[in-house]
């Protein structure tokens, strides 16, 4: 295997990277990461701490796009700041305790600048595969130019998200329907619908707070709620509830808490059914660990339901040119729908792994706190359905473990080939 590889080093050293006009072959110098969100930046700081240089790639043209490019003004962190701090650095003090999504960007770039992570912007990753007759990861980026580039690792990281690509339900005749539909990644503000009727389909923390949004630039909003959905004051007894219940959970059992979690919630809500938000019948924390579902945190959207300005609508039944038609018979007017709808992995599109990667959702097939290490070199970070907590976690266990394996490696000298490119974060 050396052998092979002191060729391939070889011939390159004396090879011109361009291999045609547009192709050009990388052989990069530790690992690469797909994906310049939170996930990418916490694993490539971690990777840092430990001297091993990486590459990132990302498609877009900044890093944490995301939240730069697909989310609403209005947008703070759901979950109080110390739990979506990225390792070895803290929000500012100065921040409040849910930072506006200017101020985590803010924090993000700060990150980017102090660890020294530079990632190659305009790459898009469209296939990755191992090699198995060298030993190393091929992945194919296609960039603005239409200039596509082969980096060649022995790791390969996966950061592109649980968020990756919008999620767009089929609705019968949505096609027919003549006004505006978008998905919230292209919502910025209620201002663009002022005076208008708007029907917001899907009732995550997403279609909550746009109805809110909606309902403070003056428009009139519905809001579709077709599942069962748990509904939390975002603060409980003084404390963020998130907070509360991670420390509650250290003491008893998530039955107990979760029904302590629903009590205080009815006490502070009231019944959220006699609203039309029925609840699932298994508690808020038990639900979100089996299947992901994350409970909806309350900033005051329940309020404007109570009080008349956000109807509750069930599930569409059918778009016609400008009426919505419910399965319960009613059909109504709108002059625009947005769909909070989600978003979800891209994978399976340009992975070609099966061992890993589910191929039905995108997901690491083994859950967590397991899910982070696939075989031949191969991790995910950020795949937790458990958040920036669950990024940074994943973070430090790969570059504990590529560290592990960067030394063996490196007293070999020969195993990772040269990177013919100044690295991120080198
Ligand atoms: C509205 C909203 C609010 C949220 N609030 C919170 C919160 O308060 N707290 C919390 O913990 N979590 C929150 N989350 C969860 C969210 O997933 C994380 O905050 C975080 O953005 C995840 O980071 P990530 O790096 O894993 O994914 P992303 O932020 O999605 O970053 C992935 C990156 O990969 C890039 N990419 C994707 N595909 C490719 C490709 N093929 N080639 C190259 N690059 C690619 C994307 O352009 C993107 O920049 C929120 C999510 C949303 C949508």
């Amino acid at each position: 295997m050396e052998d092979w590889l002191r060729e391939i080093e070889g011939k390159e050293a004396h090879d011109p990277l361009l291999m045609n006009q547009n192709k050009w072959r990388v052989w990069v110098h530790g690992p690469v990461i797909v994906g310049a969100g939170p996930s990418g930046l916490a694993v490539a700081a971690c990777l840092r701490e430990k001297s091993v240089p990486s590459v990132i790639l990302e498609r877009s043209n900044c890093i944490a796009s995301l939240w730069q490019l697909k989310t609403y003004d209005r947008l703070r962190l759901h979950l109080p700041k110390q739990f979506c701090e990225l390792p070895f650095m803290p929000f500012p003090s100065h921040f409040p305790t849910y930072p506006s999504k200017q101020q985590f960007v803010e924090y993000l770039e700060n990150y980017a600048q102090r660890f020294g992570i530079r990632p190659r912007f305009n790459e898009t990753v469209h296939h990755a595969h191992f090699d198995s007759t060298i030993g190393f990861w091929r992945v194919k980026t296609l960039s603005k130019m239409d200039k596509t580039t082969e980096y060649m690792c022995r790791c390969l990281i996966v950061a592109t998200g649980e968020n990756a690509e919008a999620v767009l339900p089929d609705i019968p005749g949505i096609h027919d329907f003549a006004n505006p539909i978008r998905h919230t990644s292209f919502y910025k503000t209620g201002e663009h619908f002022r005076g208008k009727r708007v029907l917001v389909v899907g009732c995550g923390n997403s279609g909550m707070e746009v109805c809110l949004d909606l309902c403070n630039h003056n428009a009139t909003p519905s809001l579709v709620v077709r599942d069962t959905v748990h509904v939390l004051p975002r603060e409980m007894l003084g404390k963020s509830t998130f907070g509360l219940s991670m420390w509650l959970l250290k003491w008893f059992p998530m039955r107990l808490v979760d029904r302590f979690l629903l009590m205080v919630s009815w006490l502070m809500l009231g019944d959220t059914s006699e609203l039309g938000l029925d609840r699932p019948r298994l508690g808020p924390l038990e639900l979100k660990n089996l299947s992901g579902k994350t409970p909806v945190l309350d900033v005051g959207t329940l309020a404007k339901i109570k009080g008349g300005d956000i109807k509750v609508r069930p599930g569409i039944k059918r778009l016609k040119r400008h009426t919505v038609e419910f399965v319960d018979g009613r059909t109504e007017n709108y002059d625009a729908i947005i769909l909070a709808t989600g978003y979800k992995s891209n994978v399976p599109y340009w992975l070609k792994e099966e061992d890993m990667f589910s191929k039905e959702d995108g997901y690491p097939r083994r859950p967590f706190p397991n899910g982070w290490k696939g075989i031949n070199g191969l991790y995910a970070v950020g795949f937790t359905k458990k958040g920036l907590l669950g990024a940074s976690m994943d973070a430090k266990r790969i570059a504990e473990d590529i560290e592990r394996c960067w030394g063996a490696e490196a007293n070999h000298r020969t195993v990772f080939a040269r990177s013919h490119l100044p690295q991120s974060n080198s």
